[in-house]
């Protein structure tokens, strides 16, 4: 019996930082074989050198996470919560969702953020499409089928966002962003040879209209380790994707990185560190090392004319895309042939307009959304 159990023992791993706990994991972004406190601890704790080492917030910081119901989203709601509480940061945290009116899809997933406002007891906004603009993502798709659909969504939704926080009277929208979507948004960018996007997409921090910052704490964090930590967490997420995804530029972005990936582990999940001991990615390396040549004519940011948001023409893409839709012309701001945006704010302005309100019109609706009374757990956010 003895030698039993001293073989057992042997074929026991410990884990490589505790030495003590049996390892159930090994973890994606190092390999180290680690049991599942210290991938809390690890984890937990690089996001929040991340936050520091980026100045991300100061205390009294009223932040909104984007909450989609999915797992990113909900893994940055557990951990900005839990972080907040252990390093006392001093920021008051709210959900902010967008319902872009897809059936079978949003309003499933809105199902789940509104549990995740009970179990993490932070208020919830919810902003629609249908209000801020007239039309849902089911409409739109309808109108222009399952080609462009996405550009659409995109960008009514960075707006929606900032129109959120507004009303909300928030400071900073952070985002569930990780390393491999950005990475992927780096690869897209270079395929449409977009620099000015190119050059944004790495950074960390950006500041959307009326002041309000947007940031990603997940920029280093791998989308492998987000899901590990929803898993081994037991966390409430939504894991259906979107009815009309399957067209989407982007998933054959993500495609072909998975394939290198299975190449070169680094092309994502970097196994080196940089001189300032930060794990590194090809991809966002790439992106990040990108210098434009002096002379190079970037796009000037202005306002637009008619809706206040910030552009980089008379008219913002929503306005034009808008007004597309309201004309029955919904390939108006697709289509690129020769005609600029420049063209189609003139094109747009001959006829009659529908406007959306004016960003300086927005009102804080409410200092606090209410929250819902539920019998729902809420989350054990110790380790
Ligand atoms: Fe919107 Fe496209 Fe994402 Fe669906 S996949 S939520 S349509 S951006």
């Amino acid at each position: 019996e003895r030698s039993f159990l001293t073989a057992a023992s042997n074929m026991v791993k410990l884990c490589v930082i505790c030495e003590t706990e049996r390892a159930v994991l090994k973890r994606p972004k190092t390999g180290q074989q680690i049991c599942r406190s210290c991938f809390y601890h690890v984890f937990e704790t690089e996001i929040h050198h991340t936050i520091v080492d980026n100045n991300l917030f100061k205390p009294g910081d009223r932040i909104a996470i984007g909450a989609s119901g999915g797992k990113d989203s909900t893994v940055l709601a557990h951990v900005l919560k839990t972080l907040n509480e252990r390093y006392n940061y001093g920021l008051e945290l709210y959900l902010l969702s967008v319902d872009e009116g897809i059936t079978g899809y949003r309003d499933d997933s809105l199902e789940t953020v509104k549990r995740n406002q009970q179990q993490y007891e932070l208020p919830l906004k919810i902003v629609s499409y249908s209000d801020l603009y007239g039309w849902t993502m089911d409409e739109i798709v309808k109108e222009v089928g399952l080609k462009n659909n996405c550009t659409f969504c995109g960008v009514f939704r960075r707006q929606a966002l900032d129109r959120g926080s507004v009303m909300l009277g928030i400071d900073h929208v952070v985002t569930g962003h990780n390393a491999d979507d950005i990475a992927e948004t780096v690869l897209m960018n270079i395929l449409r040879g977009d620099i000015a996007r190119l050059g944004r997409c790495t950074e960390i921090i950006t500041k959307g209209e009326s002041m309000v910052r947007r940031s990603k704490p997940f920029k280093y964090t791998y989308e492998k380790e987000i899901v590990m930590y929803a898993y081994f967490k037991k966390l409430d997420y939504f894991s259906t994707e979107c009815i009309y995804s399957p067209n989407a530029y982007r998933g054959y972005a993500r495609t072909f990185l998975k394939d290198l990936e299975a190449v070169r582990p680094s092309a994502i999940i970097g196994m080196y560190r940089d001189l300032l001991c930060r794990y590194r990615e090809d991809i966002i390396h790439s992106g990040e090392a990108f210098e434009i040549k002096t002379g190079v004519k970037m796009p000037e940011q202005q306002t637009c004319t008619r809706c206040g948001y910030i552009s980089s023409n008379e008219l913002c893409k929503a306005c034009v895309l808008l007004d597309g839709l309201n004309r029955g012309l919904p390939r108006l701001g697709i289509t690129r042939e020769q005609r600029t945006r420049h063209d189609e704010a003139k094109e747009v302005k001959k006829t009659g307009v529908t406007k959306i309100q004016h960003f300086s019109d927005i009102q804080r609706a409410e200092a606090t959304p209410p929250m819902a009374n539920s019998n729902i757990k809420k989350i054990d956010i110790s380790y």
